[in-house]
């Protein structure tokens, strides 16, 4: 009998799969009829736009990568592991504009993808302490990043009636001297909101207030197609030191480049007299980094960049949002709380009761794949049962199709009375 000294079974796995988006749509997607070519998939369920043809990014972005693998100077490893100086200065500059004080290089670190700026935050801050608040619902990277570094996660409350705004007095309950950080989503994934300069203001006081900084993961920076203009977390870093995670993935639609920033929005310089910055900077020396000629790129890409590439995406997501929240208005078993105003998403609630043989959202989501071929994401997946996120970030005609088959769908599986 062969004996080993290792080897992990399911409950000490890093990520499992149930724990991660990509884990939970692997298995919706198992489901898939796949001998009904008639029906091409609808992917509604995790938010790349990127393959579909109104989606695609500027001329001038792919050009500036062209032109910096050309130039031959991007071949090296970077000189450091921070990130190449005129990246960090154009992200400063960038970010900027969004601030009431300006940004420095030293305060920009350069990551792959936002997915790595949550990976550096979450293992720097499960150094510094031993527990974070997370939104429930929440993109699930952080809390299985958090739990596969032993740091103990604390949920609170969006508030689906006040337009997922964060439930303050919950935080002020949840927290005690071992709290590190809260995180916030704005443009919100999974829920499609976008928090006013007065909502953000009351969550960096209460921050204050608790003596724990703010993750602000803003990602989908300026994808806001309602009344509520995008509002950086971090116009109030002089209140409390903010950590802002983000990419150029959403906005520019360019996941698969993977690159992103993490920076200290923290004109006091606390986060430097607390160390923090000490141990951000010898994490990043420690793991990979973004390609060279990719960073190469970033500056005419940020600086360059025109307002009508923008609003053009920003128009196609509004009328997506629109065309996904009327139909959704028209299948009784689902209802949507918001109207959603920005990112690429929109949270709706499943009542089962309404069906026949659909016991939560699991089950539907299985059952719609592999009836319909319409991929969507049960709440689950992020904290939430018995709800369901939607992407609209797919071309116009696929999110018609894939409304409509949810429909039908819900009204084969409706209760007869
Ligand atoms: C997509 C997404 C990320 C990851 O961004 P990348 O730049 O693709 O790594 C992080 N946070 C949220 C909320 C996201 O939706």
């Amino acid at each position: 009998m062969e004996r080993w000294n290792f080897g992990a079974n399911r409950e000490v796995m890093i990520a499992p799969s149930g724990t991660t988006v990509r884990g939970v749509l692997k298995k919706i997607m198992e489901n898939l009829d796949k001998d009904d070519p008639s029906r091409p998939t609808v992917p509604l369920g995790h938010g790349d736009p990127s393959p579909f043809p109104c989606f695609r990014t500027t001329v001038l972005a792919e050009d500036a990568i062209v032109d910096a693998v050309r130039s031959a100077k991007f071949n090296s490893y970077p000189p450091t592991m921070l990130g190449l100086l005129p990246a960090r200065r154009a992200i400063a500059d960038y970010l900027s504009h969004d601030l009431p004080y300006t940004l420095t290089p030293d305060d920009v670190f350069l990551t792959m993808g936002c997915a790595q700026a949550i990976e550096v935050t979450i293992r720097v801050l499960a150094c510094l302490g031993a527990n974070i608040l997370l939104p429930r619902p929440c993109f699930p990277s952080y809390g299985a990043h958090a739990s596969s570094n032993n740091l103990e996660v604390r949920y609170f409350d969006l508030i689906p009636e006040k337009g997922w705004e964060v439930d303050i007095e919950s935080i002020e309950a949840l927290a005690d001297e071992n709290t590190v950080a809260m995180v916030i989503i704005n443009p919100g994934n999974p829920c499609g909101s976008v928090y006013t300069h007065q909502h953000l203001k009351k969550i960096a006081e209460t921050a204050r207030k608790l003596g724990i900084l703010v993750v602000a993961d803003e990602v989908y920076h300026h994808l806001t197609f309602g009344t509520n203009p995008f509002v950086s977390m971090g116009v109030f870093g002089s209140i409390v030191p903010v950590l802002t995670l983000g990419s150029i993935s959403k906005r520019w639609l360019v996941p698969g480049w993977r690159i992103g920033w993490l920076v200290t929005s923290d004109p006091n310089g606390i986060l430097q007299k607390t160390k923090v910055v000490d141990c951000i900077i010898s994490l990043l020396n420690l793991i990979s980094h973004p390609p060279t000629f990719i960073q190469g790129a970033v500056p005419h890409i940020l600086e360059k960049t025109g307002d009508n590439f923008f609003s053009k995406i920003i128009d196609i997501l509004r009328e997506a949002a629109h065309i996904c929240y009327d139909r959704i208005m028209e299948i009784p078993c689902i209802t949507c709380p918001n109207k959603p105003v920005g990112s690429m998403f929109v949270m709706v609630k499943l009542n089962p009761s309404l069906l026949e043989d659909i016991i939560d959202d699991m089950d539907f989501c299985l059952k719609l794949a592999k009836e319909d071929s319409v991929i969507v994401l049960p709440g689950v997946a992020l904290g939430m049962k018995n709800w369901l996120r939607i992407t609209f970030a797919v071309e116009p005609s696929a999110l018609e199709d894939g409304l409509g088959r949810i429909k039908a769908f819900c009204q084969r599986h409706a209760k007869k009375h």
